[in-house]
């Protein structure tokens, strides 16, 4: 731990330079903490942004690596040798024909449901914080996880050779479970809602000195997420979108795209403009939600009833920031049903071809609800976060989708099948435009 700390302090180009409370701005060495000694507020990692200003340029992004690790002066690590598992850099697409269902001309999604390695945005998070953890000498990472959080610590920690131990709630879908075990780390199921799960977590790193990435581990891992700003702004040619929107458990990933936007115009790659921050939470959790809706500054925990399970936080951590930035921006915090959430789902797989899981779901369905409702100006540059990948939530769709029409091997068979579908798409399409 010392000798990253020497390095760092020897690094005259290095931006990143302590961590300090956002609430009463006290400041602290870049060790693995995340609450604040005098007032137990979160802490955030600072940087020098006239290092940064003199030192960045777009040419030098640009001629990075294709992955998070061209931003690495705005991260907070030191090592010139980052786990670059090529996290980062998924497509920003733009959406002609679901925009022209909701009624909307300039709508893209930035699809982290193909992020590396392990198809949802958690893999940048992690591919930080378990860069920063190797610096900091931890030898065994672990998180309380909703799942792909797990999925992404196992596999990077397999990566990069570290010992791994995650924390899930038991009633996880099958996917993900599977899709963690296959790197073999330990896994704790608890019997618990991820909120018991997180408690116990923070009791486990007070005692066995491991690298918690969401917990102890925390102001470096949700910096990973500013990544996602800073790539749209990229990816639009330099410029910053009119709208996002984005799913919220924490409300981590959205503050922090939020600022990953304010540091590209605080070092002058993009122009200042205003952008609307539009939030998606699932109606069977959503704390932050209610509180926008209720014109609290407060949030009350709520017990998570959804299938939306990788965003079912019911005491969300940046829950008050992200409240702030949505009602600082013009924007809101939106909650929509199950039923919405699987719709939204097909829509995005039937307009796009891009087949996401739920928290997905609930972006899609919480754009067309602005969209309906008329809330976006179809002028609009609209950037909508797609964070995770359908393949891992199948149980969502069951009994929501088609089934193939099995036949036998002979022309006539398929012949008379084909005919029963072309009825059926006819019924169907009239039931849809009626
Ligand atoms: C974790 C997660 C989020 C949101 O995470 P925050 O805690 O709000 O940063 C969104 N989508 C998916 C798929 C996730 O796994």
């Amino acid at each position: 731990m010392t000798q990253a700390l020497d390095r760092l302090k020897q690094s005259s180009t290095a931006a990143f330079t302590k961590l300090q409370c956002k609430e009463c701005g006290a400041e602290y060495e870049p060790t693995a903490q995340h609450v604040c000694e005098f007032c137990f507020g979160p802490v955030e990692v600072k940087y020098d942004y006239d290092v940064l200003r003199r030192t960045v340029s777009r040419e030098t992004i640009q001629a990075g690596p294709n992955s998070v690790w061209r931003y690495r002066p705005f991260l907070p690590v030191t090592t010139d040798t980052p786990i670059d598992v090529g996290t980062g850099m998924t497509p920003l697409v733009e959406a002609r024909r679901l925009a022209r269902h909701l009624g909307l001309k300039k709508l893209y999604i930035k699809n982290d449901a193909v992020n590396m390695p392990t198809l949802s945005f958690k893999d940048r998070v992690v591919s930080v914080a378990l860069t920063r953890a190797r610096e900091l000498g931890f030898s065994t990472v672990s998180c309380a996880s909703t799942g792909n959080l797990a999925n992404s610590t196992a596999a990077i920690a397999a990566h990069a050779g570290l010992d791994c131990c995650v924390f899930i709630p038991a009633d996880l879908e099958a996917g993900k479970v599977l899709g963690t075990l296959i790197y073999n780390p330990t896994v704790m199921a608890v019997k618990g809602n991820y909120d018991q799960v997180n408690r116990l977590c923070s009791e486990v790193a007070n005692t066995h000195g491991w690298g918690f990435v969401n917990i102890n581990l925390r102001p470096y891992y949700s910096e990973g997420s500013k990544t996602l700003g800073f790539e749209v702004a990229e990816q639009l040619g330099w410029q910053l979108p009119d709208r996002i929107v984005a799913p919220l458990a924490s409300g981590s990933l959205f503050s922090k795209i939020y600022k990953g936007f304010r540091e590209f115009v605080e070092v002058g790659l993009v122009s200042d403009k205003h952008v609307t921050f539009s939030g998606a939470q699932a109606e069977g959790c959503s704390p932050i939600a209610q509180a926008y809706r209720e014109g609290r500054d407060f949030i009350t925990p709520v017990k998570p009833n959804t299938i939306a399970k990788s965003i079912a936080i019911g005491n969300p951590a940046d829950g008050v920031y992200a409240l702030d930035i949505a009602r600082n921006t013009n924007g809101s915090i939106e909650s929509v049903n199950d039923t919405e959430i699987v719709e939204g789902i097909k829509l995005l797989a039937e307009t796009e071809g891009i087949f996401t899981e739920t928290a997905g779901g609930t972006t899609i369905a919480t754009l067309k609800k602005l969209a309906d409702a008329g809330k976006i100006d179809p002028d609009e540059v609209t950037v909508a976060y797609i964070t995770g990948n359908g393949l891992k939530t199948q149980e969502a769709v069951q009994g929501y989708i088609g089934e193939p029409l099995t036949i036998e091997p002979q022309l006539d068979s398929f012949e008379r099948a084909l005919e029963r579908s072309h009825t059926l798409n006819r019924l169907e399409w009239q039931q849809v435009l009626v």
